[in-house]
């Protein structure tokens, strides 16, 4: 469970063990306490670290792969991340399918760390043979030696989270926790996070971020898949066109929707206010608090856990850039008001 000082065999042993940071300005006028589960200190700067370690070192341990083999994935970009820096350190090749939705930040990384990186169209459905999910398994079907991660379909994405980030949690907070707060995108942190909490209290309430556009919420609320619920959005990592098996439905009690514009603020104000430079899912993390505060979820007694999955750097061409946000029409903010609104 706990890194060692100083000389570490690879970054792998860094993978996990994230701190837990309070946040004491943006959450100022809320009821509680409220901390972070900084996933940006993983070595791969996101969550996603810890599901392709684990998920590879099963393989192996399973004699599914061996180095000099290839490992395949859809990916937003963390995961993919993630994959590639194990890929590097242990041997393997790396087969990425990723979503045109991604930014040129992420996959330049990708092609860095070097993985073999195919854009796929973010606008046609999952069915569709051009969609990334379609795309590898094609090519984990073409390549001998390979395995394919699968993440929205995989129950050790679940475990991954259940077995690490549950327990530090716990532990971290004493088994005081009271809420966790995270999005949920293949839902592996969330359920996994929330399965090993509940196990130990049943009472500590699980609250999920989802995004407009996606079809969670709806799904969670009837039951039924609802296609109109479904239109494209710009934040990546967060709610579903499809339902994913790595989301337990069961462990979450209620989904909280957010907007692209709201959450693109929030994640400059983290930086602001708290000096923690995160991704644009901790902003809809941030977000869904600052609603769920409004609507009384909390009270003075709260001990508030929010998940912030990713570090910012991978952000730079998006929301902390001007020009993005004013291409975006997301100009109500300091210093980026439109001309009209500066001359008022
Ligand atoms: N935030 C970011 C930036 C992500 O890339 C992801 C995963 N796609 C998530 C949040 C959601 O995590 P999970 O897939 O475990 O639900």
């Amino acid at each position: 469970m706990h890194k060692k000082l100083n000389v570490h065999d690879n970054l792998l042993s860094m993978v996990g063990c994230t701190p837990l940071i309070r946040l004491n300005n943006i959450t100022q006028h809320f009821k509680g306490e409220f901390l972070a589960k900084y996933e940006a200190q993983n070595p791969g700067l996101s969550s996603k670290d810890r599901i392709a370690h684990y998920i590879i070192e099963k393989a192996e341990k399973n004699g599914d792969i061996k180095p000099g083999d290839t490992i395949i994935e859809t990916t937003s970009g963390n995961t993919g991340f993630s994959i590639a820096m194990i890929a590097a350190i242990k041997g393997y090749k790396c087969i990425l399918a990723v979503s045109s939705k991604s930014s040129k930040d992420k996959i330049s990384l990708l092609k860095t760390m070097g993985a073999d990186v195919t854009v796929c169209p973010s606008n046609v459905a999952p069915e569709d043979p051009r969609s990334y999910y379609e795309v590898a398994k094609r090519i984990y079907n073409e390549t001998p030696g390979s395995i394919y991660i699968n993440q929205y379909f995989n129950d050790l994405n679940i475990d991954a989270h259940y077995l690490t980030t549950g327990p530090e949690i716990w532990e971290q907070t004493q088994g005081k926790i009271t809420h966790l707060v995270a999005c949920s995108g293949t839902g592996g942190t969330i359920s996994g996070t929330a399965r090993y909490l509940k196990e130990q209290n049943p009472d500590i309430k699980i609250l999920g971020i989802d995004a407009f556009g996606s079809v969670l919420q709806k799904y969670h609320e009837t039951g039924k898949f609802d296609k109109s619920e479904i239109y494209p959005y710009k934040i990546e990592g967060l709610g579903k066109n499809l339902i994913p098996s790595a989301t337990d439905f069961d462990v979450i009690d209620k989904f909280t929707k957010v907007t692209d514009e709201d959450s693109a603020y929030m994640a400059r104000d983290i930086a602001k206010t708290e000096g923690m430079f995160v991704g644009y899912t901790s902003g809809a993390v941030m977000q869904g608090i600052k609603q769920l505060a409004a609507e009384n979820e909390f009270n003075s007694e709260s001990k508030v856990v929010a998940i912030f999955p990713d570090h910012g750097s991978r952000y730079m061409s998006k929301v902390f850039s001007d020009d993005w946000m004013k291409s975006q029409g997301f100009t109500n903010y300091p210093g980026l008001e439109d001309e009209q609104n500066q001359s008022n």
